[in-house]
């Protein structure tokens, strides 16, 4: 079989369908229902076997029902109106269209012309399976908020040709991975194409003199057009082809090629459709995660061919960039070996030729305590890269702070530059249409969801209907269930007699529990498990049972994981409980969209603080599902007492046998005690009242935050605005800016040393000091070579720890006050706000008006000799 060549027969679609072929082009029938009921009519039976994608539905519906359709005047009609709603989508004034007015009325800056958005992978539709999970489903839902919001966005990522693996199980429940092919010509995207129309192309150099050659496809994803390159042709050598072979496959070197493809490649892949597309010009680049890092090294090659010096085009660079990291591990983060970096970035071919080796080496370099020399770590550059920078979620920015603290010496986590945005959900995608009608129906203004009072409208629907419609739900995940439990049974050597029980699995009338996410240890898929004989009966309860519907893939080189899914088959396979506990194979956006629709309550029960932030739980909060949770990443934020349950955690624990034996014990009561008992207590219309008065409380308290519109809203006004303003700054004049930068911080790393606090003192500190008096603090400083508007001089006052540390200390700015010769006299007072044991201290910071904080550059000056730092006052 091996000589069959492959070729595609594209669809050509009757002229008055032409329409059709645009609205199957564009992405938005993801999260558009009326767009997706136009194509069901197409042929329903079809669309129920294309998986709901329509480009195969119209590749499948033969030329003689396409021939049909077109003479079908009201069918017509009904494509044209949906084109026509696609065009006005993509061309009216939105929320960016609206703030833009709004600044430029006011005289504030301008938002940013546009944001270059980079990531190894998108979760938009099961249609294309280019996402492993959370972070590729964030982008994706990062993309079409963006859309919806009108902010002017281009994508960057890569076209796997086989994506992500497809779930099986074998006869013994162990995990079976395959990589079905998947044909770009079969998929919603379309070639870039250069001039002459011929393929566009962008090349990155490789070592050996090989040369990596991508074509790209674009992707529509409503407004926002994505970039996807793609290694597989015939220009490049078989090994050259290889780098966009799989999503996350192949070890060190490959994933080097991936993110090399993906940075350097993107950068010149975004030039390139601006100037052939009039696309506006990004002024902002916004790194999802490390994979994404190289893209800076590419803007500092663009910034030295423009006339820069390195220091100069770094800082122009990093003025545009922010980086989001994603993992509280720093297993998690991408680190490769700094020689084969060396060889792919400062070899005799180079990806991005004219950097300075040890410059560029030296922005990866693990070169704080505890790191390894030997290792080139993208997340740390990332953030030298990125002037701005965010974790995932208020408990994960916390994280972040104490992960990275090293690179930051001298100063406290909480100081440091990396701010948190809670992630969002994109309310289209994952909200089912029966939800959608109904909130429509109440709320026909949708920008009122920003605020609970939209929310709060919805909660009015009258009870009977609501609860009517989650039993509607919870009915169609059954069904769903039974489908593909009895495919999975088959695939796994049943035959169809031993099948009928599968007829009977699941009820819709018995308490649905889901829990469905990727398998590394710290989400601990079989925390239940920990008692088999409890879970059986919470499982097989006379009067108040609970069914719980599983699913997740463990990464293929993960065999612990691939245990852990095998254990849950197991115990599910028992005749005993099969009807009462499942594990859905090849969980993928569909099965999610199923499951957060169907599930009455959706469990995470993470080692925290582990989970960054987590998505899944905010999908089915929005469906009117309860989490009932470890209050780990956005769940420790957002857990309010009443809008869910929050599963105790033995944090201090350290035995982890013990630690998960408490929280699995802890999971237990809550849903014997608390989670079943509300949900089977009925009035006597059969109405759960205090069950949905919980379910309203969700809606109103969580609606709002869990958006990604919300979250979309958050990077542009607190990043993407300030790294625009920065960059256009650094950038006017000929880079001026980006040069006086530069230069200011070399004057400052140099003469740092200088810097020093001779003395301290406070005026009165003898006496006693009280709750709302002053304290006036004194201090001498030597500058050495530098100006006195070169720092800042500042108290920090608060109460002092066991552990001698100033908590949530207050910074007051001393200020000149005289002095002779190199001897500077600073002054201030601090208000004493708190009593307790306090103390105080005094610290020289670098100052420019084009740091971000004053922490940035790493550098301080303290007291010297240190026991000088502390006068222990005590304030009655
Ligand atoms: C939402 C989603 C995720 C992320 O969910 P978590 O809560 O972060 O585990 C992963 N995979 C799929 C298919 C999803 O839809």
């Amino acid at each position: 079989m091996k000589a069959i060549r492959r070729f595609t027969v594209r669809t050509v679609l009757p002229e008055p369908l032409a329409p059709l072929g645009r609205l199957a082009a564009n992405l938005r029938w993801a999260w558009h229902a009326p767009t997706r009921e136009v194509f069901r009519a197409v042929d329903p039976d079809l669309w129920r076997a294309a998986g709901g994608d329509p480009v195969r539905l119209l590749g499948d519906a033969g030329a003689d029902r396409l021939a049909a359709l077109a003479g079908d005047a009201p069918f017509t009609a009904r494509v044209a109106e949906a084109a026509a709603d696609l065009d006005a989508y993509r061309a009216e004034p939105r929320w960016y269209q609206r703030a833009a007015e709004e600044a430029a009325a006011a005289g504030r800056e301008a938002p940013p012309a546009a944001v270059a958005y980079f990531s190894a992978e998108y979760g938009l539709t099961s249609a294309l399976p280019q996402y492993s999970g959370g972070l590729g489903i964030l982008a994706g839902d990062h993309l079409k908020s963006a859309s919806d919001l009108g902010l002017p966005m281009v994508g960057v990522g890569l076209l796997y040709r086989h994506g992500y693996f497809a779930q099986t199980l074998s006869p013994e429940g162990w995990q079976l991975e395959s990589y079905p092919e998947v044909d770009p010509e079969g998929l919603p995207v379309s070639r870039l194409a250069g001039a002459e129309g011929a393929p566009a192309e962008v090349a990155v150099d490789m070592p050996d003199g090989e040369r990596l050659a991508a074509r790209i496809w674009v992707c529509r994803v409503g407004r926002v057009p994505l970039l996807l390159l793609d290694a597989m042709h015939e220009g490049n050598s078989p090994q050259m082809r290889a780098v966009t072979d799989r999503l996350y496959g192949g070890g060190g070197e490959h994933r080097l090629r991936q993110e090399i493809l993906l940075g350097v490649g993107g950068v010149r892949a975004v030039r390139l459709y601006c100037e052939r597309t009039g696309h506006p010009v990004p002024e902002v680049f916004h790194m999802n995660e490390g994979h994404a890092g190289f893209l800076g090294l590419e803007r500092v090659r663009e910034y030295m061919e423009y006339g820069l010096g390195f220091d100069e085009a770094v800082e122009a660079a990093r003025a545009g960039t922010v980086f989001t990291t994603h993992t509280p591990v720093p297993a998690g983060i991408d680190r490769f070996a700094r020689e084969s970096v060396r060889r792919h970035l400062a070899g005799p071919s180079p990806a991005v030729p004219g950097l300075p080796a040890d410059r560029l080496l030296a922005l990866g370099a693990e070169d704080h305590d505890g790191g390894d020399p030997g290792v080139f770590n993208m997340a740390v550059m990332g953030l030298r890269m990125a002037q701005r920078a965010n974790g995932v979620s208020r408990l994960h920015g916390a994280v972040s702070r104490s992960m990275f603290q090293g690179l930051w010496p001298g100063f406290d986590a909480d100081e440091l530059p990396i701010a948190a945005v809670t992630n969002g959900v994109h309310a289209r995608t994952w909200v089912a249409e029966e939800a959608q009608e109904l909130a429509a129906r109440l709320v026909p203004d949708s920008g009122e969801f920003t605020g609970p009072e939209g929310w709060r409208k919805v909660t009015g629907a009258d009870e009977a209907e609501l609860w009517h419609m989650r039993g509607v739900l919870r009915t169609r995940l059954v069904e769903e269930a039974r489908e593909r439990l009895r495919a999975s049974w088959r695939a796994r050597g049943a035959g169809a007699p031993e099948l009928g029980w599968v007829d009977e699995a699941l009820d819709p009338e018995v308490l649905t529990i889901g829990f469905a996410r990727r398998v590394p240890s710290y989400k601990r898929l079989t925390l239940m498990l920990r008692d088999a004989e409890r879970l059986r009966r919470l499982l097989l309860h006379p009067d108040r049972p609970v069914q719980i519907v599983i699913a997740g893939k463990a990464h293929p080189a993960d065999e612990g994981g691939k245990r852990l899914i095998q254990e849950i088959v197991r115990f599910g396979d028992d005749p005993r409980v099969r009807h009462r506990l499942v594990f859905l194979p090849d969980y993928d956006m569909a099965l999610a969209t199923a499951l957060v629709q169907g599930c009455d309550v959706w469990l995470n029960n993470p080692l925290r603080p582990l989970e960054a932030s987590g998505t899944s739980g905010m999908k089915s909060a929005l469906n009117g599902g309860l989490n009932l949770s470890v209050r780990d990443g956005w769940w420790d934020e957002w857990f309010d007492g009443s809008n869910g349950w929050a599963i105790p955690t033995a944090d201090g624990v350290e035995d982890p046998e013990r630690r998960d034996d408490l929280e699995a014990h802890a999971l237990y009561d809550l849903v014997e005690n608390r989670v079943a008992p509300l949900f089977y207590d009925r009035d006597a219309a059969g109405l759960p009242k205090r069950w949905l008065e919980m379910v309203k409380h969700t809606l109103v308290s969580l609606g709002p935050k869990v958006l990604a519109t919300r979250m979309v809203r958050e990077y542009t006004e607190r990043l993407y605005q300030g790294a625009a303003d920065s960059s256009r700054h650094l950038l006017a004049d000929g880079a001026a800016g980006a040069r006086e930068l530069a230069g200011w911080k070399r004057r400052v790393r140099a003469g740092w040393s200088g810097v020093r606090i001779q003395h301290v003192d406070v005026a009165g500190g003898q006496e006693a000091p009280q709750v709302g008096g002053e304290l006036a603090v004194h201090a001498t400083v030597v500058l050495g070579g530098l100006e006195p508007r070169d720092v800042r001089v500042e108290a920090l006052i608060g109460r002092v720890d066991e552990g001698d540390r100033l908590e949530e200390p207050l910074a007051v700015e001393l200020k000149p006050d005289g002095g002779e010769g190199a001897l500077l006299r600073y002054t201030g007072t601090a208000p004493l706000s708190r009593a307790g044991a306090c103390g105080y201290t005094v610290r020289v910071l670098p100052h420019h008006p084009r740091l971000t904080c004053p922490v940035e550059m790493g550098l301080v000056a303290v007291p010297d000799p240190p026991q000088a730092m502390d006068d222990g006052i005590v304030l009655r």
